[in-house]
Formats: structure tokens, C-alpha cells, sequence
């Protein structure tokens, strides 16, 4: 739907429109190229706010006359128009790699999406991914669009009070002061969609916002026509009870699907981000239902090979869980609407289905209604196949079929304009638009003194941001003239500077580097070689301990007045802080408690800016770390919140800091001063993982590995008798299982081959519904091995019954083998479609 610029902004002359174009375009958080216009027009509000469309929204009639008068101006904006044109209709990567693309749309579902301060409608770590996620696919040319909720508040803002305690504050996101537009339909009517909830129907308004070649719609609730409670389903991201989060997820999963076949936008893939999003599947099955007059389990098995859920959760207790009978409600209509009955929707929510007193988990809904499950990190695909065990009961773990794809962040969004202006000496203005093979070695030529000038240019910028920062928060609190004053000379430009800045929630241990506050100051203080500490981050308002953790750290400044210039504590951390803390910090501390952190991302930001990475071994830094390109906290093992291990680890970080990072920073100076260890270790960080973890290869990957293989298994069940089939062998599956059993079995061995030999009773199945398997156990110095089993004769005198065997080679004990029978159909996956596995002992 096209936008058009007099009715957004009514008092816009003719030959400004582009203006709106420009501003209309989220492409601005990333792309920097029209950035002097903005500051041309409004150079205070741009300092501010960095916001195009605020700026658009807020520049008076008489500015704009005067500017339409400009021939300068109208030239300088023309131009940018137009190369604006030209970047969104350039081939990408996409087209390019993929001639025959093997999908046509992928749908990404999302509570939060994370884009610009602009629009704040995230709260952290997975609404930054998505955002990152959207721009990337723009780049990459990946048709994508984005499906999320907009929030009249938001997340939480937060302030300090004297006492250094959290205050939340819920400011109202005014939509027209956000770069998002209604959705028109085609007789221009905002589009709305009625969502059937108990007793009423609830409208859902649709919005719409531009991410250069992605569109991301949003949902929203506050129409006058609802009921006051039902407006403010979508106020608070992550407020509200358990019935609340339910409308919620209703109204992305259910929503979502309802706005995409009222726009007519077909997906083929549905990438569902967390449970969350997963009421979607259960829409989607049911348009399936209606489109060719299929019966729902029919409808499920076609439709689910489309559907890919994303867990980004590493502890059971993450997932949302609903109680049954809150469920029933909002599903009661469903019978009629959906011609499901209650307790099949019910039994996909559940481990086991026959217990109706199990909550509903909507990552089981969402697991059963996908055929594609993946983690966000290496070490979070074992954490997931363990959490998803359950679910295929006498299934080896790792067999549980939940794959990885390790997040990444969208390099141009989080580099600083000097270090875009590095990486495009070394590796071209194009870099992150292709395939990424050449970047390391390109960038590995960088000098040391390039290096250490983004490094200190750096450093100076967050000291700036954050003496800015500070002296507004001072004022606010009332504090004495003096200490405002003082925080206009806080921090030192040459100091090593360290950020700690992500939510306050105890498995982050953000209070770790408190453990000894001696021991700290010690290192803060050290007057040869000092330390500076750059803080910030929220705890949840309902998160009595995370709240406790910033109050700790506030006080600590707060009783070392000596230390002022050393430590400061940012408030209200969002993507702002988060950009210029990365852009401009040395070091990077994380210390969460593993396996609790999923990936995290933040660590990621700083790579392509030249800082480093202390962090516990766990989530992305599991596998990015090794010693040429930063520290490590923690053995590689999980301690639970072993109190004893939590200190052992302080213990570990302070000694890292002092006699491995600061000495490292401060000594081997060369001639000019540059710290050449410190620099190699850059040097190595930036040009190894910047792109490893670029959501850039990140995406790629989605697309190789699993959006279109999907894509693939999606078409194959594309004809109502394959579908039919599928189901058949799942119903004979179930219903013979029980009877299937094994005989004799037989092993010979010589020198360097066992032959292995089994009778296998198959009951009424058809032998080629399953599949028998030899299983070789692993040990610790080897992986478990699969071998098939071939089918021989069938065994005589006995009805269905045959011969298998299989040869292996003899360096294996016999005792490690074990052969075993498993559910078996060409383009099916099992055990996600059919859990049943029977083992010889
Ligand atoms: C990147 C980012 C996060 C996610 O960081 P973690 O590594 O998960 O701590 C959270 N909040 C903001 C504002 C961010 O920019």
C-alpha cells in the first residue's frame, strides 16, 4: 500500500515530499546517508533524537516554506531520493544466490521488535535480534516481513531516585509521533480485524512500518470501539497477569495470521520466536481447513512443515504456561469456529495428552505444530534438546530434533561512524551485503595506529555521552550543584574503560564484580593504572532481587564519593545507551550464570567497534571465544547457583581484570604510545567474529538451512493424497505400535566385521512404515552410530514378520550395539512426526 505524504504530513510542500519518503523509511537507523538533511532542517531536536520522522512531525510551516525556496537544499534532497530508489531496486543477495528462490515469503512473528528508539516497542535481547533480523533481510534482499504488536507503553522506562532505587515510568508511545502508518485497505479504509474472544469480539488496528525493503506490521488494541479493558490488551509489553499475556499471544498468533490473509499475503514460512507466537499455527491449520475441506489433524500436517519455531528460552520455567481452564475459555468457540474440539487443541499444549490437568506450554504448542525447531547457540541447541526430551520419551537426547543457528547483530546499526569509516578502507562500503568469505583476511591488514585511533576517538565519544547522560540525571534528582559541576569533568579519556550493561536479572550475576567491594575499589583506584566503569540496565518492576542488584551498585558509588570520576551508573538502559556504550567501551563484561544465557548479543556489538570480550563461557561465547581474542570466565561447566562457585568465579574475573586486562592495556607500549598486545588482541576479535556473528550470516544461514528446506518439505505436501498418506501411516503407527516386537537375535564375528541378525515381528504394519536400525552406543571418546538394517526374507511360518540384518565393522564391542525400530516415510521427520521408537533391550 502506498503512503502518501500529504495526508501524513498535511503542510509539506510539493517539492519537499521526498522529505517524507526519506523519513517514512526506518533505513535511516542504519544507513547514515541523508543524516546532514536532517540536521540541516532541525539540528537541536537531531541531536536530541536522531529521529527523522520527530523532526518531520515537529518542523513548523515557515521552516518549510523557507527550505522549498532552497535550490541547494532541493538538490541536495533530490539526490538522496533518488539513490534511495536506486539502493531498494539493486539486485541482492538473495536474488543473486537463489535464481529460482525456493520460498516466496517468510512471516517473522515476534512480540518485540527492536529498530530505533524511535519505536519503542521492545524490552531486550530478543526484540533487538528481530529488529536486527529485519534490517538484514532488507539488505540481503530476503522477502521477509515482520509481525509484532505495537505497545502503547512499551517496556518500562526507568529513572533513579536519591537513593540511587529504580523508578518505572510508563510514557504513552503516541503512534503519530512514531514512524509507523495505518494500514489502508483497497477502498482505503484503515483495516481492522475482529477477533473472536469470549462473549465479544476485540478490534485489532493494523499499522505498518518501513524497513527499507521489509515491511513490519503491528497490531494494536486501543480502538474506541473496545472495551476499555480490551484496549489496553496491547499497553504494556510484559505486563499484566497471565490472562492478559494469553490475549496477547492471541491476538500476535491468531492476529497475525488474520491480517496476512486479509492482505492476501500468502507465506510460506511462518518463523515463530519464541511460544509466543505460536497460536498462529493453530490459524494458519485452520485457513488451511477452509482453503481445500480438509479435517484439522490433515490441515496440521500440511501446514506445519511451514512453520519454524525459534526457542530463544534455556530454562524450563521460561516457557509461558496458561492453566487449562483459562484456556478453555478462549478457546471454547472454537468447535464451532475452527471445528477443532477443545481438548485436541488442549493435547497440543501438552507432554502428556491424557493429562487434563496439565497447563498448556505454548513451546510445546509450538513444537508440535512445527516440523523446524532451533536454538540460538550452539551450547542452547544441547540446553534445548535436553529441555525438549521430554516430548520423545526413550529418544536419545541427542536425537531430540531441535537443531542451531547462532544469533548475530546487524553490523551497521551498532558501528560507529569511524569504524564504518575503517572497515570501508579495508573491506569496501559493500561489505556486509554478500557473502562474507573475504572479510577476515581484508581486515586482518589494518595498522596498529588505525586501530588504537578508532580506539581512542572512541573512548572519548561514550566519555562525552556519558558525563551528558549524567549530569541530567543528577539535576533530576536534586543533587548539589557541586556534583553537577563534577560530572562534566567525570571519566578519563585515556583510562581503560569497561561497560557492564544488560537487565538486571540474577542469572546475569550483574552484581559479580561486588563480591569483594574492597577488591574493586583497589582496581578502580589503582593509580598507575587505573579502571573506569561505564553501568547500566533495568530489573524487571516485578523482579524485587534484579531491583536490589542496581541499588547495590548505585549505593556502592554513591559511598566511594572518591571514585565519582571512575564509575557511572546509566539510566534508563535502551538501544541508545546500548549503542554508544558498545561503540565506545574496552572491555565487555558478561557473567551470566551458564547455560542461562541463551546467545546474548550485547558481547557481539562490540566487535566491529575494537572492543573486547570478557565473558562467562556460555551462549555465543562458548563458541566464539579463544584466548587470541579475549578472556573467559568460568570451566565450561554448569554449577547451578552453587554460591561457593559464584564466589570462585568473582575470584577468577578479579584476577583476570588485574593481572591479565589491565596489564595487558597498560603495559608494551611502543614508541607512539599504542598498547601492541592489547591491539593484536583486537585485531584478531574484529577480523575473526565481526561477521561470524553478523546476523548477516546469521540470516544466510536461516535461509540455507532451514527456511528453505522447509520451504521444500512445505511444497511436497502440496497434494491432498500425500497429506492423506502422511496421516494414515501416523494413525497405523500408533495403532500397531504396542503389537511390534523383536526375536532372535544373532551376532558372528570375525576379525574386522560383526554380522548382525534380528526377527522382527511387524504385527499389521506395512515394513515399509518403519525402519529397523542398528544403535551403537557412544562412549566418551566416540559418537553414538546409526547403521540401517536391511529387510531379508520374511520369516516362514510367521505373518509379517522378516529377517534383518547388517554388517559393522568389528573395532566396537558387540555390547554397544543395539538394534531398534523407528517410525519411517519418505519426506517425513521423525521423531517430530511420529515419536514411537521400540529398542531391542
Ligand atoms: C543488545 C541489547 C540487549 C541484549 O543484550 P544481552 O547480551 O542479552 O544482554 C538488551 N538490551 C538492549 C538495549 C540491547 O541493545
Amino acid at each position: 500500500m502506498t503512503i502518501t505524504p500529504c495526508y501524513l504530513f498535511p503542510q509539506l510542500p510539493e517539492s519537499l515530499a521526498g522529505l517524507a519518503e526519506l523519513a517514512v523509511d526506518l533505513r535511516w537507523s542504519w544507513s547514515h546517508t541523508a543524516d546532514t538533511l536532517w540536521q540541516h532542517i532541525a539540528p537541536e531536536l537531531w541531536e536530541q533524537t536522531r529521529n527523522p520522522w520527530l523532526i518531520l512531525q515537529n518542523v513548523g510551516g515557515n521552516t518549510l516554506q523557507q527550505l522549498a525556496q532552497d535550490q541547494d537544499f532541493i538538490a541536495k534532497l533530490n539526490t538522496f531520493v533518488s539513490e534511495h530508489r536506486d539502493r531498494l531496486a539493486q539486485t541482492c543477495w538473495f536474488s543473486k544466490t537463489y535464481p529460482h528462490p525456493p520460498f516466496s515469503q517468510v512471516a517473522y512473528f515476534s512480540m518485540e521488535f527492536g529498530l530505533s528508539e524511535s519505536l519503542p516497542i521492545y524490552s531486550g535481547g530478543l526484540g533487538i535480534l528481530a529488529g536486527d533480523c529485519l534490517k538484514t533481510a532488507s539488505d540481503l534482499g530476503i522477502p521477509l516481513l515482520g509481525i509484532g504488536m505495537l505497545w502503547q507503553q512499551g517496556y518500562f522506562r526507568q529513572s533513579l531516585d536519591d537513593c540511587g532505587r529504580q523508578i518505572e515510568l510508563y510514557p504513552y508511545n503516541d503512534p503519530t509521533q512514531m514512524p509507523v502508518t495505518p494500514v489502508r485497505d483497497a477502498s482505503s479504509e484503515w483495516l481492522r480485524l475482529e477477533l473472536p474472544f469470549p462473549g465479544r469480539k476485540v478490534i485489532l488496528r493494523a499499522w505498518q512500518a518501513q524497513v527499507g525493503r521489509v515491511t513490519l506490521y503491528l497490531l494494536d488494541s486501543n480502538d474506541p470501539l473496545n472495551a476499555p479493558a480490551d484496549r489496553g490488551i496491547t499497553a504494556e509489553l510484559y505486563g499484566g497477569g497471565p490472562e492478559t499475556r494469553l490475549q496477547q499471544e492471541i491476538c500476535l498468533g491468531v492476529g497475525g495470521w488474520m491480517l496476512l490473509r486479509r492482505l492476501g499475503i500468502q507465506p510460506d514460512i511462518c518463523h515463530l520466536n519464541e511460544g509466543h507466537a505460536a497460536f498462529a499455527i493453530l490459524a494458519r491449520a485452520y485457513s488451511h481447513m477452509q482453503d481445500h475441506g480438509t479435517d484439522f489433524p490433515c490441515a496440521l500436517t500440511a501446514t506445519r512443515a511451514g512453520n519454524i519455531f525459534t526457542t530463544h528460552t534455556p530454562v524450563s520455567a521460561g516457557f509461558d504456561r496458561f492453566p487449562p481452564e483459562l484456556l478453555t475459555r478462549y478457546v471454547a468457540g472454537a468447535p464451532r469456529a475452527f471445528g477443532i474440539d477443545v481438548e485436541t487443541i488442549l493435547a497440543l499444549g501438552r507432554e502428556n495428552p491424557e493429562d487434563t490437568r496439565e497447563p498448556f506450554n505454548m513451546a510445546w504448542l509450538a513444537i508440535h505444530g512445527s516440523l523446524t525447531v532451533n536454538g540460538v547457540s550452539r551450547l542452547h541447541g544441547a540446553v534445548s534438546r535436553r529441555l525438549f526430551q521430554p516430548l520423545f520419551p526413550r529418544w536419545p537426547e541427542d536425537e531430540v530434533p531441535v537443531t542451531h543457528v547462532t544469533n548475530g547483530v546487524h553490523t551497521p546499526s551498532w558501528d560507529s561512524a569511524e569504524a564504518d569509516a575503517l572497515w570501508t578502507k579495508h573491506c569496501g562500503k559493500a561489505r556486509w551485503l554478500g557473502d562474507l568469505k573475504d572479510i577476515e583476511a581484508d581486515f586482518r591488514r589494518t595498522s596498529d595506529e588505525d586501530i588504537w585511533q578508532l580506539r581512542s576517538t572512541a573512548r572519548q565519544q561514550v566519555i562525552h555521552f556519558a558525563r551528558q547522560r549524567l549530569q541530567k540525571q543528577l539535576a533530576a534528582a536534586h543533587a548539589p550543584d557541586q556534583d553537577c559541576e563534577q560530572a562534566k569533568t567525570a571519566l578519563d579519556p585515556n583510562t581503560l574503560t569497561i561497560g557492564f550493561a544488560r537487565r538486571f536479572a540474577a542469572y546475569k550475576r550483574p552484581n559479580m564484580l561486588l563480591t569483594d567491594p574492597d577488591r574493586l575499589y583497589r582496581l578502580l583506584n589503582n593509580p598507575h593504572c587505573p579502571v573506569q566503569l561505564l553501568i547500566a540496565g533495568k530489573a524487571h518492576p516485578k523482579d524485587g532481587a534484579g531491583k536490589a542488584m542496581i541499588q547495590q551498585w548505585t549505593q556502592f558509588i554513591h559511598q566511594h564519593p572518591d571514585l565519582a570520576g571512575r564509575m557511572v551508573f546509566i539510566a534508563d538502559y535502551d538501544m541508545m545507551v546500548a549503542e554508544q556504550l558498545v561503540q565506545g567501551v574496552d572491555l565487555w563484561i558478561n557473567t551470566p550464570l551458564r547455560p542461562w544465557e541463551a546467545s546474548g548479543t550485547s558481547g557481539m556489538k562490540v566487535l566491529v567497534n575494537g572492543g573486547l570480550n570478557l565473558s562467562e563461557l556460555d551462549g555465543w561465547w562458548a563458541e566464539a571465544y579463544s584466548p587470541e581474542t579475549g578472556w573467559a570466565l568460568g570451566d565450561s561447566q554448569e554449577h547451578d547457583s552453587d554460591p561457593e562457585w559464584n564466589r570462585l568465579e568473582a575470584e577468577q574475573l578479579y584476577r583476570l581484570l588485574e593481572e591479565e586486562v589491565v596489564p595487558l592495556f597498560y603495559h608494551q607500549r611502543d614508541a607512539n604510545g599504542c598498547p601492541c598486545g592489547w591491539i593484536n588482541k583486537i585485531r584478531e576479535s574484529m577480523s575473526r567474529l565481526t561477521s561470524q556473528f553478523s546476523s548477516n550470516r546469521m540470516l544466510q544461514e536461516y535461509v540455507h538451512s532451514l527456511y528453505a528446506p522447509a520451504a521444500r518439505l512445505l511444497a511436497a505436501r502440496s497434494e491432498r493424497a500425500t497429506v492423506d498418506g502422511i496421516s494414515r501411516w501416523q494413525h497405523d503407527i500408533r495403532q500397531h505400535w504396542q503389537s511390534l516386537h523383536f526375536g532372535e537375535l544373532n551376532v558372528q564375528s570375525d576379525t574386522d566385521t560383526h554380522h548382525f541378525q534380528v526377527h522382527v515381528y511387524l504385527d499389521d504394519l506395512d515394513a515399509d512404515a518403519v525402519a529397523v536400525q542398528l544403535f551403537a552406543n557412544g562412549d566418551g571418546a566416540q559418537d553414538p552410530k546409526i547403521y540401517a538394517m536391511t529387510r531379508g526374507d520374511a520369516l516362514s511360518g510367521a505373518i509379517n514378520s522378516y529377517n534383518y540384518t547388517c554388517a559393522v565393522p568389528a573395532h566396537c564391542a558387540v555390547e554397544r550395539f543395539t538394534p531398534r525400530i523407528i517410525p519411517h516415510r519418505d519426506g517425513c521427520l521423525v521423531p517430530m512426526e511420529s515419536t514411537e521408537i521400540l529398542w531391542y533391550r
